[in-house]
């Protein structure tokens, strides 16, 4: 049977323009549909407004140790419009280029919410469109908690357009997007606190990673309260917002911010017609190759729930296409040691095992950490420590994870991310010699295991 298309991608995300201009590339007719925005969460509401923000706050901190150096300063004036306005104008050329990458890879781009009505058929605005392959790359949303007055709390949607900087703000959530919002808001100049229901935030990242951030946001005077939640929000006759948490006691804000995890995009997306299931979180359940248990069907990304991070999402696109209509260029994508950062204040960046995973799995592991006030800040009154750490294992001598909190960490991980990915041993680490003088040099450079 002849299809209109061989690939129809649902999102236009990160991980469905890459399937479906690589599709393109390798001679597929490619159809795209987007409702909302052309480059997804990542280019839109995610990575890029995110770290346009962070540079922001981050201008507080080089004001900050500016004195140290010489520099006298006027006092600084923060302008939130101006920020937003300037942001918003690099996401509209963003979007543009996006509009090029596929128009000219010449895939046919479908703007509207697309709906599947079959095995092979997808409906937008009204219009059918056969295809041999549907893509389903919708992306995730923020999940809020259901607590009464739930609707008067915004999330990283929002808060890319706020009118103005609210002046005291609640984070709820101990997530990337908790930490990493917490940091923009308090980095230019909101009296900002950061609620999380657990013991210590960051679950999953290595317990001297998670307690380092924490001592470091204390220093910088961010009010972190664990082991709490919110009740109910109410608003106030003057428009603020009150907090009851759950032991009763209560807090005045501006703003209340909710980072709560992020559940599959899958409104009104029609699988009731198709044998797609879910898994039991609720994500696509996919195979190996990125198909559902209907076998036209592949999905991919956030809307899978494996890791929800843009190049992993770009990796799977990548896949996706090549299983399709470039078998012999296939290769697996490697879940193993996927290097990330969180773009706190100060930055995370970390590879490979956390020294509990080592431990769990089984390892016999040494561990060498340092902890050092970086060269930049010796000029300066900013007492702020970096950490770095390797988890090593004992027996084969191979590295297992690069663990690093302080200034670039996520641009410095990077290249360890290529290094594991090599195997390398803790004496080949030992054997580099180092780049004078860095941050980066402490890697390379510790000798001596302190467990
Ligand atoms: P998305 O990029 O979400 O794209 C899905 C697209 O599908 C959207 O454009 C949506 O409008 C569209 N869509 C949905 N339903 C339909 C429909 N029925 N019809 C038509 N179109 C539809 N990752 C990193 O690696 N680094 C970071 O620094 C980072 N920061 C982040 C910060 C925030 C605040 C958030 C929320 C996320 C961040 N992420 C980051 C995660 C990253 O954005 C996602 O992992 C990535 O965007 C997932 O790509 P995707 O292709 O699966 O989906
Ligand atoms: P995460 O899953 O990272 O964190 C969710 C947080 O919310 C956890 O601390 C969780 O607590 C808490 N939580 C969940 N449910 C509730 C609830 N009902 N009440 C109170 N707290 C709750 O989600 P995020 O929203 O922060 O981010 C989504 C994903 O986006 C990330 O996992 C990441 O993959 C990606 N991302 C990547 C970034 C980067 O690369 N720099 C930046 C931002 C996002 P608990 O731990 O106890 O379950």
């Amino acid at each position: 049977m002849a299809y209109d298309f061989d690939l129809f991608v649902i999102g236009a995300g990160s991980g469905g323009v890459r399937a479906a201009r690589f599709a393109a590339g390798f001679g597929a007719k490619v159809a795209v549909a987007e409702s909302r925005y052309l480059g997804g969460t990542c280019v839109n509401v995610g990575c890029v407004p995110k770290k346009l923000l962070v540079y922001g706050a981050h201008v507080a901190d080089e004001m900050e140790q500016a004195s140290g150096y010489g520099w006298t300063l006027e006092e600084g004036h923060f302008d939130w419009g101006t920020l937003i306005a300037n942001k918003n104008r690099e996401i509209e050329r963003l979007n543009g280029i996006y509009r090029n990458l596929l128009v000219n890879s010449g895939v046919t781009l479908l703007q509207g919410h697309a709906r599947i009505t079959g095995a092979h058929e997808v409906e937008v605005d009204g219009k059918r469109y056969s295809a041999a392959n549907i893509l389903i790359a919708t992306g995730g949303w923020p999940h809020v908690p259901d607590i009464p007055g739930k609707e008067l709390a915004i999330t990283s949607n929002e808060a890319f357009y706020l009118k103005e900087l609210p002046r005291r703000v609640l984070v709820v959530g101990g997530g990337y997007i908790a930490v990493e919002f917490a940091g923009i808001f308090q980095g230019l100049g909101a009296d900002t606190s950061l609620l999380y229901r657990g013991d210590l935030f960051l679950r999953g990242f290595d317990g001297s990673v998670r307690t380092h951030l924490k001592e470091e946001l204390e220093k910088r005077g961010m009010d972190l309260q664990f082991n709490t939640d919110i009740q109910r929000i109410d608003q106030q006759a003057d428009g603020s917002l009150k907090a009851t948490l759950k032991d009763g006691s209560q807090r005045i804000a501006d703003c209340i911010f909710y980072a709560t995890g992020r559940r599959p995009m899958l409104d009104d997306l029609g699988l009731e017609t198709t044998g797609v299931e879910l898994d039991e979180r609720g994500y696509i359940r996919v195979d190996d190759h990125y198909r559902t248990t209907e076998a036209s069907i592949f999905a991919l990304g956030d809307v899978i729930g494996r890791v929800q991070l843009t190049p992993v999402a770009l990796a799977e696109g990548m896949a996706v296409a090549r299983h399709l209509f470039k078998p012999e260029q296939y290769r697996a994508v490697d879940y193993q040691n996927i290097p990330t950062a969180v773009f706190s204040q100060p930055p995370i960046g970390t590879v490979g095992l956390t020294e509990e995973q080592a431990l769990q799995a089984g390892h016999k592991v040494q561990i060498f950490e340092s902890r050092f006030r970086a060269m930049k800040l010796t000029l300066t009154d900013v007492q702020e420590k970096t950490l770095m750490k390797l988890v090593v294992d004992a027996d084969t001598d191979k590295v297992l994870g690069c663990h690093m909190v302080g200034p670039d960490a996520g641009e410095i991980i990077q290249g360890l991310g290529v290094a594991l990915k090599a195997g390398a041993t803790k004496q080949q680490f030992d054997e580099t010699i180092g780049v004078h003088p860095t941050a980066a040099e402490e890697f390379v450079t510790m000798r001596t295991a302190i467990r």
